[in-house]
């Protein structure tokens, strides 16, 4: 097991070092995130060994869960799925660091009040649904300016960028389309100078098509499939209001 996970990231790495070379990045500007949802804490644990500290859950009763087994190994965790209010809490007590899916304004305002409380910030960055798939969260992409502004105003919420899940599709074209918008809402927003908002960080690209996002700026891909296996849920578990 051990070893099937090191050559697939080793493989991984290659791919994202050969984008960068196309687009002339240099490699160290993109952050392999290892996206651990369904993955057991033992197998993460041995990703993050081999020099690939930063991972991510969606569903915080799986952070919980897994962040008592991996409290001894240094990593770095964010929080990239769709959050609920009455999650907030528990989502604040398990060392995560940037939450990465805040896409709406009622979210902000209760984690900023949290947070208060706590006397504590966070990082976070705005999912933006780029795809216009229904199943998909984010704001949409008309919006994510007004939002933007509106929690650049809570202080304990610190945005560092913005996060998409590109279209589940083999057109090449239409997936680029997604990065691209989220790259040029990136400049825009940059261009207004908002205080408290900075844009560092695009969140962008997952297994099948990291590559394509790399090419077009993304600074953070979030990487399951290709490193630890095939899940045995549908993400649809995991991106569908309905189905949770
Ligand atoms: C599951 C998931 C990923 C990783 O998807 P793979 O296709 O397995 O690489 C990335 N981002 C989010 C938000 C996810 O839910």
């Amino acid at each position: 097991m051990r070893e099937v996970i090191y050559q697939n990231i080793k493989a991984v790495q290659h791919k994202i070092n050969l984008a960068c070379t196309q687009v002339n990045r240099n490699p160290a500007e993109v952050r392999l995130l290892l996206a651990t949802k369904t993955v057991n804490p033992y197998k993460i644990a041995q990703a993050i060994e081999m020099g690939y500290p930063l991972i991510a859950e969606n569903k915080v009763q799986e952070l919980k869960a897994k962040s008592e087994i991996l409290t001894n190994i240094i990593h770095e965790s964010h929080f990239i799925g769709h959050l609920q209010t009455n999650k907030i809490k528990e989502v604040l007590r398990h060392g995560v660091t940037c939450i990465q899916s805040v896409d709406r304004l009622d979210l902000a305002v209760k984690l900023n009040d949290r947070l208060k409380t706590l006397n504590q910030t966070i990082d976070i960055l705005i999912q933006v649904n780029t795809s216009a798939e229904e199943s998909k969260f984010g704001v949409i992409p008309q919006k994510a300016i007004e939002l933007v502004e509106q929690i650049a105003l809570l202080p304990n919420l610190k945005i560092k960028g913005l996060m998409t899940i590109g279209l589940f599709s083999t057109d090449i074209p239409k997936i680029q389309a997604c990065y691209k918008l989220l790259k040029k809402l990136e400049i825009e927003i940059a261009t207004l100078n908002i205080p408290n908002v900075e844009m560092n960080e695009l969140s962008m690209g997952m297994s099948n098509d990291y590559e394509i996002a790399i090419q077009e700026g993304a600074t953070i891909v979030r990487i399951g499939t290709a490193i630890f296996g095939e899940r045995e849920y549908p993400d649809s578990y995991y991106w569908n209001e309905k189905t949770k």
